[in-house]
């Protein structure tokens, strides 16, 4: 058969092991859900892969289906793997975290086999690493390092095989250098913790510390693959991950780890803590409750006696969970398998510990306790008006013990909560990422390093503000963390014949390095102008740095007496804070190629990542949809529904806040001046009586004014301010029919009119006067006074609930420089689009953060310049998105699509098929990427080939219309 093969002929073939395939799982909430894998056909039918990489697909094995995918030009093979291959991607570009990652069993393996205690004989210890001799590593020779234990017995601590993960052999050139707390760090004494928790990894030894998900697992810097990523490149990186994925089972399974009743059977020492803990609580309620019914409930601000109740209890009983939690950590062996799985990170938290001990605790139903189902009562099983713990949800069993029916019944209630809540969301994260894609599909940065959409708007010019890639960064929201590559750098050249440098040594130094040719690489006029604040303020921060460091010497030196010139003795003092000509050199030297290496590459589809890394946590938010902002009455909206709000551009937002600093921020009392002027104050609030007066001759409405209660308020309103706001108000009284008796008496006489009589007239405005604003702002509904308690001194400022930003940045009394709000439209019609677009990255920010989930200011700065740069504040909705973009394709692919063609051919609309709907709906190669450069050579033949008359052009079918 070869020999009948023919040029052009295909031989198609069966996948092989070393075939590049792309491997997927939805939802593909971003790129990385989408990777390139190296095959392996292996018998059976179903899909395998290496448990790191569960993360990034969201992947768990309770019958996840999945997709794969087989490139088959070169071309392809090649940029799968180069751009889409895991090793390529174990950061995410959300915010440079890894995300390919120790998971679950390698951690708890990793955790059990770094304690402290834990020791193998040499039989064992070879035993535990030749399980890394597998595939790539078949072949190397493993030095097993000398014994930490000589005598009576040689042995090896864990710590020391964790460390062969790391630098197996003498071959391995990787030298990793990480101090860094661990999860249980007792605070003090750094490497002396008393828990072993701080982890120092020295040039790949592990020297104390046990591993723990901080720093193995994913979503933290601290991480050890993250700094051999970093420093050593991404196939080291996963070369001691998947030796890791090999040596952890198999110390787990030879050791020995389950769950059993055993480990969730309470102690006698635990059951009394816990009876204690209920007691407490349980009496704390009871006092909170009579004090209620006594009427000595002493008020929150801003709440009814029935909330700060509420909230007081709520609080009380959610101390009892956590309390009970480290009651458990206290009591429990430390052989006890879910704790070992809570403490190191691997599965499970404290919570579910003590759920399963101890206490359910309090179930929560929309964030408050439960609800009256019945009349007055949750369930029939209680007395009515009963606020006692037990009937509001309170779960004082453990799941261990059993719970009650009543219990069991509250339980099902936040249960169910629970799984509506997930219903919901996705629907709603779904639609809100379509349409962020949608927005920014195809915003990319180009090679002016401008970020620019498909028909050449610039929407930044320069990307984030110094264009650079986000998932490069090292520190949060910075590319570089200095000190981590300073140590480093000593650790991995110790230049012991070296001397040590001086302060001013040092400083005159590291000048004279930066002035070298190789350090003005990027210097030019032209990238200058552009990221000023890019190169210019990363060499500030180096200078920042440096001059940090010598400082740093010059104490030290100064506090031991030492000298400059190198005579003090002993010469071990030289030692300190020691750093030479070498290290400073390699120092800077890391510093540029890292900073260069984080510059974002032209072509980056910014835009869809950006929309990505907004879209993806949004699935990820909890129910926590209200929130308390420091006042326990005033919530705020956050979650999905508020992110919704913000990129809908909402006009109306469901809870408006205007935070007022003061201009005195330690004084109570003008803090409570400048609420009075805020608030909004009626007529009927201060009067004492508003009554009619029938005369002989005369009749009139008096209203007496509660001078007392005006100045226990501390109210600016006296019987003549009160007469303006009567004659400014609704009411169409003129000024002549308001007359004043004194302090504190007003007469308003009522006018007949065509329309009522002057009874009627009378009684209206006998009603509608306690109604009439006397002070304050009429749009606010109320304000709260926010104490700040930072190092001890008060600090106060004003949450406003309410909209007329400007009305409160003009109060007397309110640093108008320093109010904000977080409406977004409101700020665009008081300070203008800058101010709209600073809001809405602070407030995404501040809604992200609240979650716990962090995502690079350069992906929030790209949505909300995306939002404001046509110059008015857009919604990513159909109606922002019609006016930010042109194309007719890429909107009818979008919403309402038979609208929008119908007007394109009405109309005769041309679409210039740029953008990235388009390409993919005409099935041609896109601009971005690596389609955004072209090659482009002369041809000899005609440019353009001659047009083909449409069947319209015909004569016969212009007929002119009949009318
Ligand atoms: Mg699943």
């Amino acid at each position: 058969m070869a020999q009948e093969l023919k040029f052009g002929d295909i031989v198609e073939r069966h996948l092989i092991d070393g075939d590049i395939v792309l491997f997927n799982r939805q939802p593909s909430l971003h790129k990385l859900s989408i990777m390139a894998h190296i095959a392996r056909v292996k018998p059976h039918r179903t899909f395998r892969f290496n448990e790191c990489v569960c993360t990034p697909y969201n992947a768990d094995f309770d019958g996840d289906e999945m997709n794969l995918h087989l490139p088959q030009t070169e071309e392809a093979k090649a940029e799968a793997l180069v751009l889409m291959g895991t090793k390529a991607n174990l950061v995410t570009p959300r915010n440079g975290e890894p995300l390919i990652a120790a998971i679950q069993d390698f951690l708890t393996g990793a955790y059990l086999l770094t304690l402290k205690d834990t020791f193998f004989d040499r039989a064992k210890a070879c035993q535990i690493i030749a399980s890394i001799l597998v595939g790539k590593d078949e072949k190397i020779k493993v030095r097993l390092p000398p014994p930490a234990i000589l005598k009576p017995v040689t042995l090896w601590t864990g710590k020391q095989v964790f460390s062969l993960i790391l630098k197996p052999s003498d071959d391995c050139p990787v030298k990793a250098n990480l101090r860094t707390k661990g999860k249980q760090y007792c605070g003090k004494g750094e490497d002396l913790c008393y828990n072993d928790s701080y982890v120092t990894i020295q040039n790949s030894e592990l020297m104390s510390g046990s591993m723990d998900k901080g720093t193995l697992g994913s979503g933290s810097k601290n991480n050890i693959f993250y700094i051999l990523l970093r420093d050593w490149g991404q196939v080291e990186a996963a070369d001691a991950m998947s030796r890791l994925a090999r040596l952890a089972p198999v110390y787990l399974s030879n050791r020995g780890f389950s769950i059993g009743i055993g480990d969730v059977t309470p102690g006698q020492g635990l059951l009394k803590a816990k009876y204690e803990l209920l007691n407490a609580g349980y009496k704390k309620c009871d006092e909170y409750i009579e004090a209620l019914n006594t009427g000595k409930l002493q008020q929150q601000p801003g709440c009814t006696a029935e909330e700060t109740l509420e909230a007081l209890i709520l609080k009380e009983l959610s101390v009892i969970r956590d309390h009970a939690g480290s009651a458990c950590l206290r009591e429990l062996d430390k052989s006890n398998s879910p704790l070992i799985m809570a403490l190191c990170g691997s599965k499970g938290s404290f919570i579910n510990i003590s759920q399963m001990i101890a206490c359910v605790g309090q179930q929560a139903i929309s964030g408050s306790r439960v609800p009256d189902g019945f009349e007055n009562r949750s369930l029939p099983h209680f007395e009515k008006h009963s606020k006692l713990p037990a009937a509001k949800g309170f779960v004082a069993n453990s799941f261990y013990s059993g719970l009650t029916p009543t219990e069991f019944f509250f339980h099902t209630m936040a249960g169910r909560e629970g799984l509506v809540d997930t219903a919901v969301k996705t629907a709603e994260t779904g639609y809100m990422q379509r349409r962020l894609v949608k927005s920014l599909e195809d915003l990319c940065s180009q090679y002016d390093l401008t970020v620019r959409s498909s028909t050449g708007d610039i929407i930044q010019f320069i990307y984030g503000g110094d264009g650079l890639d986000p998932a490069a960064m090292e520190g949060k929201d910075e590319p570089l963390e200095f000190k981590r590559v300073l140590d480093n750098i000593r650790a991995v050249y110790p230049c012991r014949s070296e001397p040590a440098l001086s302060k001013n040594e040092l400083e005159l130094t590291s000048e004279s390095i930066m002035k070298k040719n190789e350090f003005l690489c990027c210097q030019d006029s032209f990238l200058q102008t552009l990221t000023e604040t890019g190169y210019e303020k990363y060499n500030e921060e180096i200078k920042k740095f440096i001059k940090g460091v010598s400082e740093k010497i010059k104490k030290t030196r100064d506090k031991y007496g030492i000298n400059d010139n190198g005579t003090t003795e002993p010469r071990v003092l030289y030692q300190l804070d020691r750093i030479t000509p070498t290290q400073l050199e390699k120092f800077l030297e890391t510093c540029r190629d890292k900073y260069m290496r984080a510059q974002m590459e032209p072509g980056s589809a910014v835009g869809a990542l950006c929309a990505q890394s907004i879209g993806e946590p949004g699935t990820q938010m909890t129910l926590k949809t209200f929130h308390f902002a420091g006042v326990a009455s005033m919530n705020i909206t956050l979650g999905v529904p508020r992110i919704k709000e913000i990129i809908n551009a909402s006009k109306a937002i469901s809870t408006p806040i205007i935070t007022a600093q003061l201009d005195k921020d330690d004084d109570p009392d003008f803090a409570r001046l400048v609420k009075g002027r805020i608030e909004k104050t009626l007529l009927g609030e201060i009067s004492e009586y508003i009554e009619e007066v029938f005369l002989p001759d005369d009749c009139f409405i008096l209203v007496k004014l509660s001078l007392e209660r005006i100045r226990l308020l501390r109210l600016e309103v006296n019987a003549e301010t009160v007469r303006y706001s009567i004659c400014i108000s609704k009411l169409r009284v003129k000024p002549g029919d308001v007359a004043v008796h004194g302090e504190a008496v007003v007469c308003v006489t009522p006018r007949e009119n065509s329309k009522s009589s002057m009874y009627y007239v009378l009684q209206s405005l006998k009603e509608e006067l306690p109604k009439v604003v006397v002070q304050g702002i009429p749009e606010v509904s109320r304000a709260v006074i926010h104490v700040d308690e930072q190092s001890g001194k008060e600090k106060y400022k004003l949450l406003v609930e309410g909209d007329n930003l400007r009305a409160v940045m003009a109060t007397h009394g309110v640093k108008g420089t320093k109010t904000s709000s977080n409406n977004t439209y409101e700020v665009e019609k008081t300070l203008g689009i800058e101010a709209a677009r600073t809001t809405i990255i602070n407030e995404i920010q501040y809604t992200m953060v609240n979650h716990g989930m962090s995502i690079d200011r350069r992906h929030v700065m790209l949505l909300s310049d995306l939002m404001t740069y046509k110059g008015e504040v857009l919604g990513i909705t159909r109606f922002g998105l019609a006016k930010m973009k042109e194309s007719v394709l890429m909107l009818a692919s979008f919403e309402k699509t038979a609208d929008h063609l119908f007007d394109a051919a009405y109309f005769g609309q041309k679409d210039s098929v740029c953008g990235v709907s388009e390409c993919i709906i005409m099935g041609i190669p896109m601009n971005i990427g690596t389609g955004l450069f072209k090659l482009l050579h002369k041809a000899d033949k005609e440019s353009t080939p001659p047009r083909r008359p449409l069947i319209f052009d015909h004569n016969e079918f212009h007929i002119p219309i009949v009318t």
